[in-house]
């Protein structure tokens, strides 16, 4: 497996970085961290009722949410949305 196969899973959450093997981490971690800062997607608000996690800062999400417009299991609060 290419190690930009193991950033998509770990983007998907369909693998942890603990499973990627010692060769490509260091890689894959840069490359998982740069695009959840960065997301390719454009993001829509959403009700921010019930329990998401803050993508960029790892905080709860209370009120606002910036969620992904593809679909991806991409959610951010208002303050990061915010900083752009
Ligand atoms: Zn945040
Ligand atoms: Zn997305």
């Amino acid at each position: 497996m290419s190690s930009v196969r193991y950033v998509v899973l770990v983007l998907r959450e369909e693998y942890f970085l603990d499973e990627v093997p010692d060769e490509y981490r260091h890689f894959v971690s840069l490359l998982v961290a740069h695009v959840r800062r960065s997301h390719p997607h454009p993001l829509e608000l959403e009700p921010g009722d019930g329990e998401y996690i803050c993508d960029r800062c790892d905080g709860d999400i209370h009120g606002a949410r910036w969620h992904c417009k593809d679909g991806c299991d991409y959610d951010v609060c208002d303050a990061c949305h915010q900083l752009g």
